[in-house]
């Protein structure tokens, strides 16, 4: 099966019981043994339940990937790729990583002995020189937040593996429908599945894929052990989300090319940061890596500082909101929202000037949304 039709029939044949199209809400602790020489297939909730089965087995299928762990949260499916480093081991990450990831890092693996430092995704050979003897893992996101860089992950996975290195890749802001970071060679997919995996701004969760058997094993375990585990329900909405994946995506990414071409065309926007603009510095290996689409995100640059803030509080449809990846449209300041843990240095070393805008472009109607940038930019 393809795609589009894995997402709405991988696990989800009718219930046998009464033949329901809908798996029915699980929403049970715990499950009765029929006797004690047979263990049940789940017994637990914090173990397993079967509707976090049923999107285990869905978003495992949709990445290409062998097994899916589903956790409380994407910080929670990043926390359990972390766990499996231990005391005096060495973490490389991504400049451009998301900013929590950069805080779980920063303020919590030193605590546990474990050390971290950057390195520049876009150049695959600086990993070489990165590593120390005690690095073991590498952390990177393509498209990258908020200033939509993409890196070759093909190629720094190849330079990463010849390091011995486990390599870890957040593929929220792309999804599986744009791209399938395993067939690269990537040993974990992390996601936030918050955002275009459930769609709907409803739920919050995160998932980690790996074709591996001990990575999973790793990854289960922890779960299991420290319990950040999704809820019956956030799992039951976030099938129900990703049934739509598909058609969803193609229509941010229509969407955002779009806004991008209008803003890219617009005085008092200085720049457009958006991987289906010709222009864009990494437009050739996005069309090459991208290849269900370049995604419903872009950030855009105002001349002022002054600026900026005028239209991330002067938009009617796009709403003044963290986070991305839902059906409507939200705007943000990074330095005050998705970025707000570094320092202004640590923003204009990574590219981010407090100009910078972000928008995950929804699946409204595209001339409603650019009437609507078009009004908050004319009121600058
Ligand atoms: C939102 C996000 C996360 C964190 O996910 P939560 O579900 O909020 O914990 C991680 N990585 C990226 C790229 C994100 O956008």
């Amino acid at each position: 099966m393809r795609f589009a039709t894995r997402a709405l029939r991988v696990g989800q044949d009718p219930d046998p019981k009464f033949r329901a199209v809908i798996p029915p809400l699980y929403q049970s602790a715990t499950f009765a043994w029929e006797d004690l020489d047979h263990i049940p297939e789940i017994d637990y909730t914090r173990c397993s339940n079967p509707n976090r089965k049923i999107l285990e087995q869905v978003i495992a299928s949709l990445e290409n990937g062998k097994h899916c762990v589903l956790y409380a949260s994407g910080m929670a499916s990043i926390g359990a790729a972390f766990a499996l480093l231990k005391q005096g081991d060495h973490l490389l990450m991504a400049n451009d990583i998301y900013g929590g990831t950069f805080r779980l890092a920063e303020q919590w693996l030193p605590r546990q002995g474990i050390s971290t430092s950057y390195f520049c995704a876009h150049d695959p050979g600086s990993l070489a020189d990165a590593v120390t003897p005690e690095t073991k893992m590498v952390i990177f996101e393509t498209p990258t937040n908020p200033n939509l860089r993409v890196s070759d992950i093909a190629a720094l996975t190849k330079e990463a593996k010849k390091l011995g290195l486990i390599v870890v890749f957040d593929n929220t802001f792309a999804s599986p429908a744009l791209q399938n970071p395993l067939d690269l060679g990537v040993d974990i997919v992390v996601h936030s599945t918050t955002k275009y995996i459930s769609g709907h701004s409803d739920v919050i969760g995160g998932a980690a894929v790996t074709n591996d058997d001990k990575l999973f094993e790793g990854l289960f375990e922890w779960n299991k052990a420290f319990g950040a585990v999704p809820s019956p329900f956030d799992c039951w909405l976030s099938l129900r989300g990703v049934k739509t994946l598909g058609c969803r995506m193609a229509a941010h990414c229509r969407n955002a090319q779009a806004v991008a071409e209008f803003l890219a065309g617009h005085p008092k926007v200085a720049r457009v940061h958006y991987p289906g603009l010709i222009e864009h510095p990494d437009h050739q290996v996005a069309k090459r890596q991208m290849v269900g689409g370049f995604g419903g995100m872009l950030a855009l640059e105002l001349h002022s500082v002054e600026a900026a803030r005028k239209v991330a509080e002067g938009t009617k449809v796009f709403l003044l909101a963290e986070s991305l990846g839902g059906v409507e449209s939200l705007i943000a300041y990074p330095p005050l929202m998705s970025h707000a843990t570094m320092t202004e240095a640590q923003r204009l070393d990574r590219n981010i000037p407090p100009t910078m805008l972000r928008l995950s472009v929804g699946v409204e109607d595209a001339q409603d949304l650019i009437e609507d940038l078009e009004a908050a930019l004319a009121r600058v």
